[in-house]
């Protein structure tokens, strides 16, 4: 079986967050593999944590990689402050073709347009990827997971995540897919706040939820918990009307949120500060001001760190996006991309956006642990990764053993495979998910 077969058997999809399949990844010829350790979300340190206790196993996937993607060179962009990362990392890849591309403490450097820069001088062309500039960039845990794939035929049926924020025990572990928000927190001793809110994969980039029963995908890379009238909670829950009409009214395009923007910084047109002048004019013009949003990778900080009138310019551009797909329009930047003199100067120290958003009290360590939760119930999501919905090949009452295949789709179609990740029978088929109770 071909390299890609076996990845796609195993279901490996993006576990940075994206989900991309990365059997389709893995049919390329490129120049570069890239190994995405940036971690760069406030408060989250799965990748970090991950590279400490599983250095040989990444460093192999990614020479698999390297060896099947004809690639001439690879990268490991890790933060210089991760230096135990980078010593056990450094230990695999000696007398090989892969090199440290060593970052700052910046938000964000694990932004894929950001890194390629970072590690090739490459900027990917407007709406582009990776590929364009002859680069391959997988999450160090992706690595890890086609590692077990090749090596082991193992499918993917656990996430490696941390728990962060206001809970007894910060901390980082494996746990099955599909395992419950509830069974997580339980698992870690709980939160000492009766009240509090759940940040799924980032505060930044990530979801707010209020749903124990939610439960963790291929993608989750942790859940912070904070308190629920924490400011960043009252931000989010603020309906998106009340953010348009505080928009339209207090925004005096002082245009910081441009000045700080990092894909404007790279040389992209994105401004937002524009984009806050749809929420204010008519249709045609409405049009006009939304192209300034195409190009926004939604990385939070205009709203977050660089409005000095806490205006919502990230959520602005979001809706500027929906807009424009349902138009059909796709803003082409004639400008050549080429990186602002200043990109340096304004990049934004994790450490100052911690400050900034009020979590800088809750920045700890999450040692790794290497107990899993043990779920009597998963609800395996049917869709976790980008492309199709998986379609369930079970039957209710079917007893499954971890690692059978519970939903596939079509190898030469966008998706990827699903697999059970406890032993169990199957309760409950639903057009979202597969319900496993254990035996
Ligand atoms: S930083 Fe805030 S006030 Fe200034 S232009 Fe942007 S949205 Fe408007
Ligand atoms: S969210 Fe804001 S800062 Fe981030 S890329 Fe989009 S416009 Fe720029």
């Amino acid at each position: 079986m071909k390299f890609s077969e076996k990845i796609f058997e195993a279901g490996v999809v993006g576990a940075g967050g994206a989900g991309f399949p990365t059997h389709i990844k893995a049919k390329s010829k490129v120049e570069f593999v890239l190994a995405n350790g940036a971690e760069c979300e406030p408060l989250i340190h799965k990748d970090f944590e991950i590279m400490l206790n599983h250095a040989p196993e990444i460093v192999s996937g990614m020479k698999m990689m390297i060896d099947n993607t004809e690639a001439s060179k690879g990268y490991f962009g890790i933060k210089t402050k991760n230096s135990n990362a980078i010593e056990k990392i450094q230990n695999e890849i000696e007398n090989s073709l892969i090199d440290m591309c060593k970052l700052g403490d910046f938000y964000p450097s694990g932004d894929e347009y950001e890194l390629v820069y970072s590690a090739t001088n490459r900027l990917i062309p407007p709406h582009g990827i990776p590929l364009d500039v002859g680069c391959l960039v997988n999450n160090v845990e992706t690595f890890y997971n086609i590692h077990q794939a090749i090596t082991f035929s193992q499918p993917v049926t656990e996430k490696f995540v941390c728990i962060a924020g206001a809970v007894k025990n910060p901390s980082s572990f494996f746990a099955p897919v599909g395992t419950s928000f509830k069974d997580i927190l339980d698992f870690v001793g709980g939160s000492p706040l009766s009240d509090y809110a759940i940040f799924v994969s980032g505060l930044l980039m990530g979801k707010l939820s209020f749903d124990l029963e939610d439960t963790i995908t291929k993608t989750t890379a942790g859940l912070i918990v904070l308190p629920k009238d924490h400011y960043l909670v009252n931000r989010m829950i603020r309906p998106l009307e009340d953010m348009n009409r505080i928009g339209k009214s207090a925004c005096d395009q002082c245009s910081y949120c441009t000045e700080f923007c990092p894909r404007y910084l790279l040389g992209y047109d994105v401004q937002p500060h524009k984009v806050m002048r749809s929420l204010g004019f008519s249709k045609t013009r409405e049009t006009h001001w939304n192209q300034y949003a195409d190009l926004c990778c939604s990385c939070g900080l205009c709203s977050l760190y660089a409005c000095p009138e806490d205006l919502y310019p990230r959520e602005a551009c979001d809706q500027s996006k929906v807009k424009l797909r349902a138009e059909g329009i796709k803003y082409e930047q004639k400008k050549l991309v080429k990186v602002h003199p200043i990109k340096e100067g304004r990049r934004v120290p994790l450490k100052q956006l911690m400050k900034r958003i009020n979590v800088a009290e809750y920045e700890k360590p999450t040692p790794f642990i290497s107990e899993s939760p043990v779920p009597s119930t998963v609800k395996i999501k049917l869709k976790q990764h980008v492309g199709k919905p998986a379609v369930a090949v079970v039957n209710i009452s079917q007893s499954v053993k971890k690692g059978t295949l519970i939903a596939d789709i079509d190898e030469n179609s966008m998706g990827a495979r699903i697999h059970t990740s406890i032993d169990g029978a199957v309760t409950s088929i639903t057009d979202d998910y597969i319900e496993i109770k254990a035996n």
